[in-house]
């Protein structure tokens, strides 16, 4: 098989920042990985990048998978929560059509639970670069938090080469030896809605700032909405959550998707980089997932969007869901949005 493998980020474009620095721990995965699938009898393809722009380094990547028609991509990733909770092993697809990989990604995410990783299991995403511009099978493995202590000490101790072991027998679809499941997780993202044991979280608010030739003041969950709302594009949004935290990001007319930010109890209008998302351009969707913290029941962030063109607003979206009319964000692309509501319930 051959196989299109890559460390996601780039040296110049770094991804996630924790206790470990996801982007330079990647790329350690990524050479022990290598040699380990090639002892397996595979071709790997490195489609690794130095780029210094995430548009660049997303594109160098799906690129050279494509231009060598790898028969599948994998790319690893290190997730992270902000405030530390979130933990645990998940493997992204485009969708689940594929038998073949979805049994690969449940392998992977049983390897991971055997050395004490909490599995967090397959999830979807037609949206993801990596999965959308990649013209084979491809998986995004976020392999663990690299801002969550426990995680970060299995990974101390299993090191890179332990990781990618994990990984080479997974998608081998091989069990790994040795396994003692060991931890307690603790389910952060992932806990079922009325679960036994976990506490009432209670009232969560919201509150959005948005941008359009200037920054209008927050409102507080579905109290108003967010933006000059007559036809002037948002162009930055900000949010802070009392409890927990939101994962953010916006598609805009100049970048399309733009990387997430985990927001927690504030965010930086002083800082149009990682304070706040969006990039200057007119903002078209949105995608939010609200983060529980870990123990309570689950609970998830309403939104929706108003277009330019419009007064009136689009179907509620529910977190980053899909089905059921919801396709996993607020709002159209190729149309600017003027309107924003949130609520946490
Ligand atoms: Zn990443």
């Amino acid at each position: 098989m051959k196989i299109g493998l890559r460390g996601g980020h780039s040296p110049y474009c770094k991804g996630a920042m924790g206790i470990l620095d996801e982007q330079a721990e990647v790329r350690k995965i990524y050479t022990e990985l290598k040699p380990m699938l090639e002892a397996k009898g595979h071709a790997v393809i490195d489609c690794n990048s130095n780029a210094n722009n995430v548009n660049a380094e997303l594109a160098e990547g799906t690129n050279k998978a494509n231009a060598n028609n790898c028969d599948v991509y994998y790319t690893l990733h290190m997730n992270a929560s902000k405030d530390g909770s979130g933990n645990g092993v998940e493997c992204w697809m485009y969708d689940a059509s594929n038998e073949d990989m979805n049994q690969i990604a449940d392998q992977i995410c049983k390897n991971f639970k055997s050395k004490g990783y909490y599995n967090r299991g397959k999830k979807f995403n037609a949206g993801y670069h990596d999965l959308r511009e990649s013209a084979m099978p491809a998986m995004i493995i976020e392999t663990m938090f690299c801002d969550n202590a426990g995680d970060a000490g299995r990974y101390g101790s299993l090191t890179a080469k332990g990781i990618a072991q994990l990984i080479a027998e997974g998608i081998d679809k091989k069990a790994v030896s040795g396994a003692t499941d060991v931890s307690k997780p603790r389910p952060e993202n992932s806990i079922v809605p009325g679960a036994g044991g976990l506490k009432e979280l209670g009232k969560v608010d919201i509150y959005s700032a948005g941008f359009t030739d200037r920054w209008w003041p927050e409102v507080k969950n579905a109290t108003d909405w967010v933006g000059a709302g007559d036809g002037l594009p948002l162009r930055y949004l900000g949010f802070r959550v009392t409890k927990g935290s939101i994962k953010v990001r916006v598609y805009t007319e100049a970048s399309g998707w733009l990387p997430y930010i985990i927001f927690g109890q504030s965010y930086n209008t002083n800082d149009l980089d990682n304070g706040v998302v969006g990039d200057g351009s007119p903002i078209q969707a949105i995608e939010m997932e609200y983060l529980t913290p870990a123990g309570y029941k689950y609970k998830y962030v309403k939104y929706c969007v108003s277009d330019i063109n419009n007064t009136s607003f689009y179907p509620t979206q529910v977190d980053n869901q899909r089905g059921g009319g919801q396709d996993g964000y607020a709002g159209v692309i190729g149309v600017a949005a003027d309107k924003l509501i949130a609520e946490i319930v």
